[in-house]
């Protein structure tokens, strides 16, 4: 067989990772968020459908051939640990395929940051082709902007999803129109109703992506009350939840160096958080914390069921004492703590103990080296 030679790009979300990645455009045509780091010297372009489509004619070759290794003592085109192994020692370029077919060769995720721009002609075919080529795909998913969501018509989304589409990730960000015009995201509150309604109207699956912290101090209480108005309208089938941490490379970075961007420490981004949930009212989405820069991974559950339970952790960590949340915080961000409890486990919390004495012995904030540690998660 040829070297397997297919295109991918940088990112996805955590969610799909274990979906098998189909690049249809390169890097993010709108390119200015103010913090987002993602792309910034790299020009959007988009693939050619022929492109598009070897790729896909040379995933599907290679599924044939991991079928074929199979599994020793196994059923004929049954894809074990022991497939995988051997994959991994006679072709180890295709080894994120058998990956892929090990979990269930069913996701797909449609690459970069705003696939959707494609004409939809092409994305129609695109869609068609990918399911009769790899057809244990049932599940199809990409990110959009909610302006380019607005290109297509009710009937347009239809026939996405009819093709297969079946999820679409917005990055909402903020629903106050004040944050999203300071981050220069290119769209206001109400275009995000508009794009993520017709999406859901449309019987896609949605997922909203909100970023704590995204209005600084001057605007936190702003971004989570009109996050929480446009999440309310619209009611996504999942809300997920991301902290900002301010890359250098981001040109957020700077607005931060001369002030003009005062950002939040961990514990109000928390108060944030608390407010921006109790504000959720008459909507049945999905809350996930699954960013490894949320400091409280656990705040998770279906809406409205979970919103008590939600609160409470909030209010349990909230209440903590000051030095009890400085230990969790550095528990958290140095990977010893996932949930609250865990810094009653004595082996877990003795490391990060001895680590905050030592700090302290050093005159090192806090602050300073939680903001140090999360930007080895950025
Ligand atoms: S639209 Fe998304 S990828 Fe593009 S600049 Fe904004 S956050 Fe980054």
């Amino acid at each position: 067989m040829e070297r397997l030679d297919f295109e991918q790009g940088p990112i996805r979300p955590p969610s799909e990772a274990g979906s098998l990645l189909i690049r249809l455009t390169r890097n993010c045509p709108w390119n200015r968020c103010l913090f987002c780091p993602v792309y910034k010297d790299e020009k959007f372009s988009r693939r050619s459908v022929a492109q598009i489509k070897a790729d896909i004619n040379a995933i599907a070759e290679a599924v044939e051939r991991i079928k074929s290794i199979g599994s020793p003592g196994g059923l004929p085109g049954r894809i074990t640990r022991q497939t995988v192994a051997g994959v991994q020692s006679e072709y180890p370029e295709l080894l994120q395929i058998a990956y892929w077919l090990y979990g269930g060769g069913k996701n797909v995720f449609l690459q970069d940051g705003d696939s959707l721009l494609l004409p939809l002609k092409d994305l129609l075919d695109i869609l068609s082709f990918l399911k009769e080529k790899l057809p244990s795909i049932d599940r199809i998913t990409t990110y959009a902007r909610s302006k380019t969501l607005l290109r297509f018509s009710q009937p347009d989304m239809e026939l996405l999803r009819d093709h297969g589409l079946s999820r679409v990730h917005v990055g909402l960000e903020s629903g106050c129109d004040k944050v999203l015009d300071f981050m220069k995201k290119g769209v206001v509150g109400e275009q995000h109703v508009e794009a993520g309604s017709r999406v859901k109207a449309a019987g896609l699956s949605l997922s909203f992506y909100v970023i704590l912290g995204l209005g600084g101090l001057p605007l936190w209480r702003e971004h989570a009350l009109d996050t929480a108005k446009v999440v309310n309208q619209v009611n996504p089938d999942f809300i997920r939840m991301r902290t900002l941490a301010i890359h250098p490379a981001s040109p957020l970075y700077q607005h931060s160096l001369i002030g003009d961007f005062i950002p939040l420490s961990d514990d109000q981004v928390i108060r944030e958080e608390l407010l921006f949930i109790e504000s959720l009212e008459g909507i049945e989405s999905y809350f996930v914390s699954d960013h490894i820069l949320n400091l409280l991974e656990e705040v998770e559950g279906q809406l409205p069921v979970a919103k008590e339970l939600m609160l409470g952790i909030i209010r349990r960590y909230l209440n903590w004492p000051a030095e009890k949340r400085e230990i969790f915080r550095l528990g958290r961000r140095t990977g010893y703590f996932r949930y609250l409890n865990d810094i009653e486990h004595k082996e877990l919390a003795q490391p990060v103990e001895k680590y905050y004495t030592q700090l302290q012995s050093q005159n090192i904030t806090i602050d300073e080296q939680i903001r140090q540690l999360m930007l080895r998660f950025i």
